[in-house]
């Protein structure tokens, strides 16, 4: 029997490319300077579901983001690379979210697709860079979660475990579980492979509808017009039926007091011997000057 696969990916900014317009002069991060790309752990996960779709005859891997109108091209490069069915959670209510607000509402996504065996996700987004959101995703949903996983050694369909393999610090340790399950993925398995031009082909116009102006209600109203292979699913609060006040701002508990822009000048370098009293006496000064600690 077939498995639902699940696919949580993040459209982030390119910040291992980072310019000198990076940032703006208040210190928050300016976006319309960085590309868009698809979260690089994102796309391991991805292959992931892929490869264990291909193992498992009959199943299906739903991709889900969260994120604005243009976070669909993840979307389409997901359907590129062979998801079968795609869903863009988008409200203009969802914004600002934390990691709290983020994980409910995905969880919420993840219940409106129905049973499902394995939600994979990344590890870490590389702009967030929390890695909270998998596990407050599967604490939310009630089910196991593997962190940090490089590896799936044993799916038993039929008895509905899986065996991973995950990276801990100096080595790793394997880890059988039943399902569901939420997988957070690293970048040392999976190597993802490329968008399939047939598929490119087929999905180079797959939309949700949305317009630069907003979001086509009308579109929103009528769920005939989404067909599973061939359009993106939109999803608002409405449609996940969520709690208004658990999403975006409403639900985010964390609160930005100061942002500030550090940068490192040539003159604030300072060289460390490689030996014991050296380190010794650097990590003293990093926690005198409260940088540790
Ligand atoms: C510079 C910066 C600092 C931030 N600091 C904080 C903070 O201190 N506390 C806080 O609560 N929030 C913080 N946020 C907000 C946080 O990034 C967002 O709430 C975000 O939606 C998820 O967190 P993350 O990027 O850390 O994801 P991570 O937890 O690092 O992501 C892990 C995985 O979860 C999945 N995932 C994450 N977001 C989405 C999504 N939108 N759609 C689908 N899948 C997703 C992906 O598979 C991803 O690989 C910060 C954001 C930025 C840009």
């Amino acid at each position: 029997m077939g498995l639902n696969l699940i696919v949580l990916v993040k459209q982030v900014p390119d910040t291992q490319n980072i310019s000198g317009e990076a940032m703006k002069e208040d210190g928050t991060v300016n976006r319309a300077a960085l590309p868009a790309i698809f979260n690089p752990e994102d796309l391991h996960a991805l292959e992931a579901a892929l490869q264990v779709k291909e193992q498992n005859p009959g199943s299906k891997v739903t991709v889900i983001t969260m994120g604005p109108a243009s976070a669909v091209q993840v979307l389409k490069e997901s359907l590129y690379r062979g998801a079968d069915t795609v869903a863009l959670v988008s409200d203009r209510r969802f914004a600002a979210a934390d990691t709290l607000a983020t994980s409910y509402a995905l969880k919420c996504a993840i219940e409106k697709t129905g049973a499902f065996d394995i939600v994979f996700c990344g590890r870490q987004a590389i702009d967030g860079d929390t890695a909270q959101v998998g596990p407050q995703t599967a604490e939310k949903l009630g089910i196991n979660q593997i962190t940090c996983v490089s590896g799936i050694e044993d799916l038993d369909g039929k008895k509905k475990t899986v065996t991973a393999k995950r990276s801990i610090e100096g080595g790793y340790e394997v880890v059988k579980c039943g399902l569901p399950v939420l997988l957070t993925m690293t970048d040392e398995g999976f190597s993802p492979r490329p968008p399939s031009a047939i598929r490119m082909l087929s999905y180079k116009n797959a939309s949700t509808e949305v317009t630069s102006a907003g979001y086509d209600e009308s579109y929103m109203d009528d769920t005939s017009k989404l067909k599973d292979t061939n359009y993106i699913h939109l999803w608002d609060i409405e449609a996940l039926g969520a709690d208004v006040q658990s999403c975006g701002l409403a639900g985010s508990p964390t609160k930005v007091k100061k942002i500030e822009s550090v940068v490192l000048k040539s003159g604030e370098i300072r060289m460390v011997e490689n030996t014991e009293e050296a380190v010794s006496s650097m990590v003293h000064d990093l926690i005198a000057d409260h940088t540790l600690g």
